[in-house]
């Protein structure tokens, strides 16, 4: 079984993922919170990647709650329709932004008991709206973080509420605003499900996964013995 990481190796692991990511942000394409929370409603199940290439014109079009509004369901999904789930996605999305015109002025709220209510959007959509568009201390708990986090040791837990309340218990202060960003991107890139990379992973020391050593870590030297 992996370790919990010690204190130490916690802010260590932080180090180096700043180090190597001075700036993290989402990938997903946005310029306001209204925009970051509908990329982020469509983006359950689908790849950043798609959801950029169907808001591109979406967000031309359509830039705020009023105007994807009076696009309406069905002319909403001409624009989404390469992305996974689009129709219960445009479903919500109309919901959403009636919502926030009849409540919120056509506003994103910051509360979390409001993103919470709105049609589709969940405790993750929610954290990561919190996160990214309000710079409020959360975490946003997906697939990649939920593996970084029990297979390293930095924060263990058999569900992903658990292992968010892990991470906001031992991150250091100093790294929780971005700590959601470097988690992502490196279960991304590095840490990846099939084969990480751990040949090539900047944490790799501080790491606990007892495995990764047969991906490539060095393994570390022993002290000279006389
Ligand atoms: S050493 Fe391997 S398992 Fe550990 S964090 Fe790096 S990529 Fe992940």
């Amino acid at each position: 079984m992996t370790k919990a990481m010690t204190k130490a190796q916690i802010q260590i692991f932080f180090e180096r993922l700043r180090e190597q990511r001075p700036h993290p942000k989402t990938e997903l394409n946005y310029e306001s919170p209204f925009q970051l929370l509908i990329a982020v409603l469509l983006s359950a199940q689908a790849t950043d990647v798609s959801v950029n290439k169907a808001t591109r014109q979406l967000f031309i079009d359509a830039p705020d709650a009023k105007s994807i509004y009076a696009l309406g369901v069905e002319r909403l999904k001409t624009y989404i329709k390469t992305i996974g789930l689009y129709n219960s996605k445009a479903e919500n999305v109309i919901k959403t932004c009636q919502i926030l015109l009849e409540k919120f002025d056509g506003q994103v709220p910051d509360q979390r008991k409001d993103l919470e209510a709105l049609p589709g959007v969940g405790r993750k959509t929610a954290n990561v709206v919190l996160n990214t568009a309000f710079g409020q201390p959360t975490m946003a708990v997906d697939t990649h973080i939920f593996r970084v986090g029990n297979r390293t040791g930095l924060a263990k837990g058999k569900d992903v509420l658990e292992v968010e309340q892990r991470l906001l218990k031992v991150i250091p202060k100093e790294f929780i605003l971005d700590a959601h960003h470097w988690l992502i991107l490196h279960g991304r890139y590095c840490c990846t499900a099939r084969k990480p990379k751990c040949g090539e992973c900047v944490v790799a020391d501080v790491c606990n996964w007892k495995e990764r050593f047969d991906y490539g870590a060095e393994i570390p030297l022993l002290p000279d013995r006389d």
